[in-house]
This record gives structure tokens, C-alpha cells and sequence, in this order.
């Protein structure tokens, strides 16, 4: 038998909420989750975005407040969810009024980069339940605009990426002004030590859940790989941004992933150099900076954007219609969790993988542990004379087909000589993928305006080899 919200034991008003945003199943963290925060347990839940961990903490916290049924304080506020960011912190005020609607819940959000005095205003008389990022939490403390005394529930939400913030002292000083009594909910998509710490200082025998997502990667997704060398990764991205070459689709909007933040800004950097404009959203930028990166993103005024696994995380990107795996994650989940930024909301995605010599064994734990399949592609024709300096890259003037490039055979010039001496292995596949025989030289090349269904060209197979 299903399990159904029902029988997790929630109550009616919940219920009907759920029932007017059309959810009828728990997803497996709300299933483990909600009857243990019902019991007044702490929790500590391993998970990311997109597992419904909001639901998960926000439906049981507020039928135990209701239960509770306590006056709301006075400058405080009786339920108070942390999150990293501004977006984050949005988008759970949100659901806490979805989901708290029906059972009459006072529901504020705090932020930095807003006005203080009217957070301070809105705060006077207390609130049921308070979103804040936790720098402006701590900033209306200080100036003894608001305090903790009445907790009964605190809820720190992706806890790694607070900590990656520098959100560090923040949370410890939170630690400290808020009561002893009271139920923590704790999530963190990663446990690190310092995550290890807080959880021990922050939960009392909590209860331990962890969802990762599945391992899967969707079905709409064209899984597409080029091995190059690390150093030439850049000249690749940008003959790609420009020209697309063997890559499918209309590029809308692509968001690009490395592994760290100034390799995020590397790449921002020499793309501007090379004239196509890029942003770069990660850890290290203010909120104003990343509010304006998502901005241009979303309105495709600047559609490239370089972010970090986490700067990336627990953020509504919508419409990407590519995905640029700079680096590949050396975690096979992060790669499942990049690529499902693409094909949302019922479009077809493509995601690209750059593999470098010394990523392989990331690349084998990414196909080992997830269903990725890969087409590989071959480096572009002219990628070397661009490389090394002494050719123009070519442009497709606007509405012609880029040519096909030919796979050659092993040991052709293409293998030539490293700038560090050792012969250089070929990037081509060792055979033309047989799901491309017999196809036309363009068979699944969008064009800008001129765009096909790829899926038509190709049968609407997945595709698989190469790597
Ligand atoms: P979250 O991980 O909390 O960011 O949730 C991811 C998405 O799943 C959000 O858009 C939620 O509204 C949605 N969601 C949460 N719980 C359910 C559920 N039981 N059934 C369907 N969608 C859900």
C-alpha cells in the first residue's frame, strides 16, 4: 500500500493544503521525516534540493505549532528557518505560507540587502514563523530589535553552503541566544567535520535521514562528451559558445560548472576577453552580485553563467537549455543534480561533458554509479591550429550548418606533439557511434532559428558509448 500524507499524521488543515498543491505522495525524506518532527525529535537530514526537504521540516513543524498553540512573542518568533541566501530564504517563506495557510500561521521572511527598519517594523509585534538568512537575523538582535526567547522550533536549511558562506560565527552565536528547549532540524546536502560540529552542538539524539537523489539521469537529457586536455578546456568552451560545432540544440541559456570559485571567475574572466559575455555566481560574490548574474541569466541579456556546485544549489535556474560540465564533480550524485538543471519543466537538455586525462576516474565512478550515457564528441576540426595560436576559428555565418568533422584515424595529426613533450593521445572516438551511421553529416544539429527536432534525428534513442 502507498503511504499517503494521511498516514503520516498530519493534520486536516495541512492536508488540504497539500491537496491544493496537488501532492499526494510523500517523497521518501517527507516520509521518514514528518513523523519523527511530529514526535518532537530533532532531525538531521542528508539531502539536497529537489528531495522535498522543505516540505519535509515546514508540514510537521506546523502542525506542532498549531498543536502548541502558544501566543506569538513579542519581537521573536516561535519557528525560525536559516537559509544561505536570499533566493533560498524566498522560495521556503513561500511554502511556509502555501503549506500554513489553512491553519492561520503568521509567516515573515528577513534578508540582507533590504531595508532593516522595515524588518524591524514588521518584526515588533513577532511572527509564528521567520525565514532569515542569518546575518540580517543577527543584525536586528544586535540592535535588540528581535530576539530568540520564544523558539520553539529552529530549522537550519543547507547548513554546508551557510558554512561556505562564512556563515560559520553567525551560527554559532545563533547557537547561543537560542534556548535550550526546543526541536533543531538540521539539513546539509554534505556532512564535512565542521557540519559534524554543529550538528552536535545544535541537536539533542537526533534522528538521522539521508536521501540522496536518485542516481538518475533524465530521460530527456543528451549526454554529450569531449576529452581534452585540462589547459585547453578554455579554447574549447569558446569555439563551442560560438560556433556550437557537434553540439545539438538552440543555446538559450548555459550554465557552466566548475569545481571551485576562481576557476569559476578564470573562466568568466577569459571569456569576456575572448567577447562573450559570461557571469559568475558562487560563494565569494555579494548578494547584489549573484541577484544581477540570475537576473541577466533568467532574462538572457547575459546567457552564460558560471556557477559552483554549491552557489548553484537549492536555486530556481529556469530555462537552461544547456549544461557545461567545465569539471567534472568528483561526487556521481553533483553530476546527476548539474545536469537535471537542464530539461525542466517538459523541454528536451543538453548537458556536455570536458573530461581531461586526470578526470577519468571520475568520469568511470560518474557511469559506474549513475545511468549517464555519453555520446562522445571529436574535438572540432580546427581545434588545434586554434589552440596553438595559428589558425581563426571558423563562424558559421547565421542559418548555415557548421560541416560534420570526420573522425580520422589514430596516429593522424591530431595526435601530435604536447607543449610538455609527450605525444599527445587522440581525442577522437576510436569509431563513429552507431547510432550516427548512416545519418546525415547535420543529423541533430540545431541551428539558431533554424533549429531541428533533434529527436527526430535521431529516433529518439538515448545514446550510449564512446567513453
Ligand atoms: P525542495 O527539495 O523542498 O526544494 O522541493 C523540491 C520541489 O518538489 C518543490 O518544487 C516542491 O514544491 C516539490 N514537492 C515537494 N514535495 C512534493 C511531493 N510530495 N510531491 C510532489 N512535489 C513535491
Amino acid at each position: 500500500m502507498t503511504t499517503t500524507f494521511e498516514h503520516l499524521g498530519l493534520s486536516q488543515p495541512v492536508l488540504q493544503a497539500l491537496d491544493l498543491k496537488g501532492y499526494n505522495t510523500p517523497t521518501p525524506i517527507q516520509h521518514q521525516a514528518i513523523p519523527a518532527v511530529l514526535k518532537g525529535r530533532d532531525l538531521l537530514g542528508i539531502a539536497q534540493t529537489g528531495t522535498g526537504k522543505t516540505a519535509a521540516f515546514m508540514l510537521p513543524s506546523i502542525d506542532r505549532l498549531r498543536e502548541a498553540d502558544n501566543q506569538i512573542p513579542f519581537k521573536s518568533c516561535r519557528m525560525l528557518v536559516l537559509a544561505p541566501t536570499r533566493e533560498l530564504a524566498g522560495q521556503i517563506a513561500q511554502s511556509a505560507k502555501d503549506y500554513g495557510a489553512l491553519a492561520g500561521l503568521k509567516v515573515h521572511s528577513i534578508v540582507g540587502g533590504t531595508s532593516v527598519n522595515k524588518d524591524r517594523n514588521k518584526l515588533h509585534r513577532g511572527t509564528d514563523i521567520l525565514v532569515a538568512t542569518p546575518g540580517r537575523l543577527l543584525d536586528l538582535i544586535d540592535q535588540k530589535a528581535f530576539n530568540l526567547n520564544g523558539l520553539e522550533i529552529l530549522v537550519l536549511d543547507e547548513a554546508d553552503q551557510m558554512l561556505d558562506l562564512g556563515f560559520i560565527h553567525a551560527l554559532r552565536r545563533i547557537h547561543q541566544l537560542a534556548p535550550a528547549e526546543r526541536q533543531t532540524l538540521f539539513f546539509s546536502a554534505t556532512m564535512p567535520k565542521q557540519i559534524k560540529e554543529l550538528v552536535g552542538a545544535y541537536c539533542r539524539n537526533p534522528v538521522q535521514v539521508s536521501v540522496t537523489p536518485a542516481a538518475t539521469t533524465a530521460e530527456r537529457i543528451d549526454q554529450y562528451l569531449f576529452m581534452v586536455q585540462q589547459d585547453e578546456k578554455q579554447s574549447l568552451l569558446e569555439m563551442i559558445l560560438r560556433e556550437r560545432h557537434e553540439v545539438p540544440g538552440k543555446f538559450e541559456r548555459v550554465l557552466v560548472f566548475t569545481r571551485t570559485k576562481h576557476g569559476a571567475d578564470r573562466v568568466v574572466k577569459k571569456l569576456s576577453q575572448a567577447g562573450i559575455p559570461a557571469n559568475a555566481i558562487h560563494g565569494n560574490k555579494s548578494q547584489p552580485q549573484r541577484e544581477r548574474a540570475l537576473a541577466e541569466f533568467k532574462s538572457a541579456r547575459t546567457p552564460v553563467l558560471v556557477a559552483t556546485d554549491v552557489a548553484a544549489r537549492g536555486i530556481d535556474i529556469p530555462g537552461v537549455s544547456h549544461v557545461i560540465n567545465y569539471e567534472l564533480p568528483n561526487v556521481p550524485e553533483q553530476y546527476v543534480h548539474r545536469i537535471g538543471r537542464t530539461a525542466r519543466a517538459g523541454k528536451d537538455g543538453v548537458a556536455i561533458a570536458f573530461c581531461a586525462e586526470d578526470e577519468r576516474a571520475y568520469l568511470k565512478d560518474i557511469q559506474r554509479n549513475t545511468d549517464a550515457e555519453f555520446e562522445r564528441l571529436p574535438l572540432p576540426d580546427n581545434f588545434r591550429a586554434v589552440v596553438e595560436g595559428v589558425g581563426p576559428t571558423k563562424r558559421a555565418a547565421p542559418g548555415q550548418r557548421q560541416k560534420r568533422v570526420e573522425p580520422k584515424p589514430r596516429g593522424s595529426a591530431r595526435g601530435g606533439q604536447r607543449e610538455d613533450g609527450q605525444q599527445q593521445r587522440s581525442a577522437r572516438p576510436k569509431q563513429k557511434h552507431p547510432s550516427r551511421k548512416g545519418k546525415p553529416a547535420h543529423a541533430g544539429q540545431g541551428r539558431p532559428g533554424g533549429n531541428r527536432n533533434r529527436r527526430g534525428g535521431h529516433g529518439g534513442q538515448r545514446r550510449s558509448g564512446g567513453a
